[in-house]
């Protein structure tokens, strides 16, 4: 028989999306630009389901049943195009391209309307979990045709991730880019869950006194609580681990410069844009930007500044506990902050986005997985018009809650000169959403001052200026 679906592109990613497919029952038709990795697959892992080898693109095309449903797991970028240039000829009207890739949500919008002027859906799609998600269940994020989804996504649903109530962890987020859209964000979501975690341990060290294995044992028991998460739980790990060469403790081998493929700078990017504050993932960016800038770093190496004093006993207990309660409540404002980028996206392209629902295919398989996100889930279900994360009673409380430890731990991270943008701007964040006045009526009349921009009032409609070069009268501007 023909094959139900084809993957092009067999590279890490690639390979283990098509295994898993073979092994949920489906024939995979195969294709590599290289055939040898083809072959490689074939006699590593034929055993393991139906899979039928191609070595050319009209073999690979003829092999697929039809609507044709063809994945491409290729480079993302120009090679995406390469591949999708080579491909669209031989397809007809109705077949579906998949493309798994990171691409771009912009070029997934453009390629989404060249290739449905030739009657072939296009079918952008986040992919989140890693080389393990792909081959054992990964949260899929596919955009696209509502028509596409019909035909994809029960096969979707089956290689997916599923959530604790067994539910899977994909569904249709929306037309055209959304679901590369929704994966950027997932990523500067990652982005910032990274760099929070990275300043607890960093305070929890310098401050809580605590050595790498110590902290390790703390990140192990938070991953009982509510920050239970696969980010929390691989901290732990790498933590507890020593390097086989020297025997210290790994964290203290590994060159303090992060790197970054771009998801979360686009994430920055987009936000800036559409004017999304989402400080917490800028903060996170910055944070590996920063690390990276060797020369700097040196230059500025003598500065004067505090050297945090590490506690002892029950108070360095009781300051992780601290430390818990920051990095729960900046958790929350981090997501908040992205799910708000969210639906901002949504409604400038329109996509509808249900936002509960990308909660909801978060919840396992990719690498922001936590129980955290049954909570997020369970808020939009119960108000799926949610205004913020913020509002909803249960995290609003929490937050509530956590603010004193919050801000405890904000002033030690200063007074000791321990960098934590993320928690800062986190909170910084909150206080200004909460704040009933702020210091922008000021920033507002400046820009009347200097540039004649005007301004609202707060007591009555229209639009002023000030005569600021003359007699300082106000006149209606509206
Ligand atoms: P790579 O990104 O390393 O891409 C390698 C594959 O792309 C090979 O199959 C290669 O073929 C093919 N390729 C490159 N250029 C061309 C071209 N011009 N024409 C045809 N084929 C080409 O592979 P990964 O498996 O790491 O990732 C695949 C995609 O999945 C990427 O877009 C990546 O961003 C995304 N992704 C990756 C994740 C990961 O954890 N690695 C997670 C989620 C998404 P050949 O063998 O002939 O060189």
């Amino acid at each position: 028989g023909k094959a139900d679906i084809g993957v092009t592109g067999l590279a890490v990613m690639g390979s283990n999306l098509a295994r898993n497919f073979a092994r949920n029952g489906y024939t995979v038709a195969l294709h590599n630009r290289t055939a040898a990795r083809t072959r490689a697959l074939v006699a590593d892992h034929g055993d393991e389901g139906s899979f039928v080898a191609t070595e050319s693109p009209e073999d690979f095309v003829a092999a697929l049943e039809r609507p044709r449903r063809l994945m491409v797991m290729v480079k993302a970028g120009e090679p995406t195009d390469a591949v999708i240039r080579q491909f669209a000829p031989l397809l007809e009207e109705g077949d579906v391209i998949i493309d798994g890739g990171n691409a771009h949500f912009e070029d997934t919008r453009r390629r989404e309307r060249e290739l449905r002027e030739q009657g072939i859906h296009f079918v952008g799609t986040g992919i989140s979990g890693g080389e393990e998600g792909a081959l054992n269940g990964p949260s899929i994020m596919p955009g696209g045709s509502a028509e596409s989804w019909q035909s994809l996504g029960p096969m979707l649903e089956k290689i997916s991730a599923k959530a604790q109530d067994g539910s899977p962890c994909t569904a249709h987020m929306g037309p055209d880019g959304a679901g590369h859209y929704v994966k950027m964000v997932h990523n500067g979501i990652e982005y910032a869950d990274m760099q929070l975690i990275a300043e607890a341990y960093d305070l929890l060290r310098s401050v809580g006194g605590y050595s790498p294995a110590q902290i390790a044992e703390i990140f192990h028991t938070w991953n009982t609580g509510r920050l239970d998460s696969y980010l929390i739980e691989i901290t732990a790990e790498v933590l507890a681990h020593d390097d086989d060469a020297t025997g210290r403790p790994f964290v203290d081998i590994v060159l303090d410069q992060a790197e970054q493929k771009g998801t979360g700078r686009w994430t920055v990017q987009i936000a800036l844009d559409l004017g999304v504050p989402v400080s917490g993932i800028a903060e996170a960016v910055f944070a590996r930007s920063l690390s990276g800038h060797r020369d700097l770093r040196d230059a500025a190496h003598g500065l004067p500044g505090p050297r945090a004093k590490a506690l002892h006993g029950a108070e360095a207990a009781a300051f992780a506990d601290k430390v818990e309660q920051a990095l729960y409540a900046s958790k929350i404002v981090s997501y908040t902050q992205g799910f708000h980028q969210i639906q901002a996206g949504s409604d400038t392209y329109d996509w509808g986005v249900d936002l509960g629902r990308v909660a909801a295919i978060w919840r396992n398989g990719c690498i922001i997985r936590a129980a955290f996100l049954d909570r997020i889930t369970a808020a939009y279900r119960a108000r799926p018009d949610l205004p913020s994360l913020l509002s909803d009673r249960h995290f609003a409380e929490e937050i509530g809650a956590a603010q004193d430890d919050w801000r405890a731990v904000v002033a030690a991270a200063a007074a000791g000169g321990v960098p934590a943008p993320g928690f800062s701007a986190a909170l910084a964040y909150y206080d200004a959403l909460r704040a009933e006045r702020l210091p922008a009526a000021l920033t507002q009349a400046q820009r009347d001052f200097f540039g004649a921009h005007t301004y609202r009032r707060a007591d009555r409609d229209g639009v002023f200026h000030t005569l600021w070069g003359g007699d300082r009268r106000e006149v209606d501007a509206g």
